[in-house]
């Protein structure tokens, strides 16, 4: 029998591990934790040893790991049909999902374009913005507007609109040229506003371009509420209502990139509800099979849609398909998920649980390097920093985010960190006293490691 050790030593051979500097694996004395099953919150390796799912394995498990009716759902799909192309070919599993997400996310959404993962949903939605204005007469109009510490994913496309460093710099002589607003980072604020004192003056900058590049520019992108990947850094939504009002005052589509909030994560089924408005196009994946299989959507209008329909000969159909459009196994566990989250209330049941973890959160202001602490919803985000007056940040070389998630993990929890931020994004399915557990390992792995450095 191949031991773990032996399976551990095949894995550093063989497999190239995602934003992962893999000499620093093989020096290390943190190897991969081969991760054998999983049930509900938890993951278990193959000694044995569980981990609460901290993170929702990188946000996408919301219903628990390995679910009955889920589970059920996958292999009966499989049984009758797993794959078939959607040109020309239909599926159930395809149509009743779609159908609803255009319930769901209401009027005035009408259709729904299906690809693999978030990445993929954004290049959608940036290509039929562009096409759309092509189409409409006005190719000028070619530029995307997207924020500083942007995320929407790892393609060259959706990277082209990001504003991370470490995802960009590398790729900017490979990428189109965007142009950036930036962020309503609150904790920093750029107009060095105090925070939640404000009157949302940073659209300033908005407005401004805007007012001078409209018939240059596309569309505006956002991650509504929260910027992920940036560290968990939210922004009201008072924000977004605003950017709605300009990019209609200006003749701008709006893209909003759920693809990490849509499904409950922010206590609702799509973040732009907080903001009481409605994009013109829309990016979901992450969470629409529950964390099963890749899937993702891109939603939009009939203005964009009947900008490219008309007769073939006029070359203005969409010209954009994956192989695994729409695949049916993902489409049916999509449907199953959104079953179960109708059936049993999952949205409504989490108000305890938000209310919980800000709770929980509120424990951290007594230690001393928790800069900021933060909540959307069911996600909850410490920033560490050197010192709290001066939010003097921990270097990169600091590894401080990283040593927490050792030291968590050694008593049992999976909170995998952005540079020096911790965050929580549990399945939704976590209950209150292990949200108690979770934010408790958490403070004792920040306490430990900040009091030694
Ligand atoms: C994760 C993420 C993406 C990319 O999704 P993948 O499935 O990883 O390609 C895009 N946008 C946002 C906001 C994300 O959080």
């Amino acid at each position: 029998m191949t031991t773990k050790e032996e399976w551990i030593q095949k894995d550093l051979k063989y497999v190239w591990h995602p934003d992962t500097q893999m000499k620093q694996y093989e020096d290390s004395d943190f190897k991969p934790v081969l991760i054998e099953r999983g049930e509900g919150i938890y993951l278990y390796d193959i000694d044995g040893n569980k981990y609460i799912d901290g993170v929702s394995s990188w946000w996408v498990n919301t219903l628990g790991h390995s679910n009955e009716k889920l589970n059920k759902v996958l292999t009966q799909q499989a049984e009758k049909i797993e794959h078939v192309l959607l040109a020309d070919f239909t599926h159930i599993p395809a149509i009743e999902l779609a159908e609803r997400l255009i319930k769901l996310s209401g009027e005035p959404f009408s259709k729904v374009f299906y690809s693999d993962d978030g990445s993929t949903a954004v290049e959608v939605a940036l290509k039929m913005a562009y096409q759309y204005w092509y189409q409409k007469g006005k190719p000028e109009k070619k530029y995307f507007v997207s924020m500083t510490e942007s995320y929407h994913g790892d393609t060259l496309g959706s990277v082209s609109v990001g504003g991370i460093d470490i995802y960009k710099k590398i790729f900017n002589p490979l990428v189109f040229e965007t142009l950036k607003v930036s962020a309503p980072y609150c904790y920093r604020c750029p107009q060095n506003k105090e925070q939640c004192k404000c009157s949302i003056d940073c659209i300033a900058e908005v407005e401004s371009l805007f007012k001078h590049r409209h018939n240059e520019i596309a569309a505006m992108i956002v991650e509504p509420l929260v910027q992920g990947a940036a560290g968990m850094r939210m922004y009201p939504p008072q924000y977004l209502t605003k950017v709605r009002e300009l990019c209609d005052r200006y003749d701008i589509l709006l893209i909003d990139d759920e693809v990490a909030m849509a499904f409950g994560r922010t206590g609702k089924y799509f973040a732009f509800e907080y903001a009481n408005i409605k994009p013109d196009i829309f990016c979901v994946a992450k969470g629409i099979t529950a964390g099963y299989i890749p899937l993702a959507a891109t939603i939009t209008t009939d203005k964009i849609y009947n900008a490219f329909y008309d007769d073939f000969s006029t070359l203005k159909t969409f010209y954009h398909g994956h192989s695994f459009t729409g695949n049916p196994i993902a489409c049916a566990v999509a449907v199953e998920n959104l079953k179960i989250m109708e059936q049993e209330n999952i949205i409504e049941n989490l108000k305890p649980k938000i209310t919980k973890l800000k709770q929980c959160l509120e424990k951290f202001r007594d230690l001393a390097h928790v800069g900021d602490i933060r909540q959307t919803g069911m996600i909850g985000a410490l920033e560490l920093v050197k010192n709290k007056e001066t939010k003097e940040p921990y270097q990169f070389e600091d590894r401080i985010g990283h040593n927490v998630f050792k030291e968590a993990l050694k008593n049992g929890a999976l909170l995998r960190p952005i540079g020096n931020v911790i965050y929580f994004m549990p399945p939704y399915i976590i209950k209150n006293e292990e949200i108690e557990k979770l934010t408790k390992i958490a403070y004792n792995a920040i306490k430990i490691v900040t009091e030694k450095n």
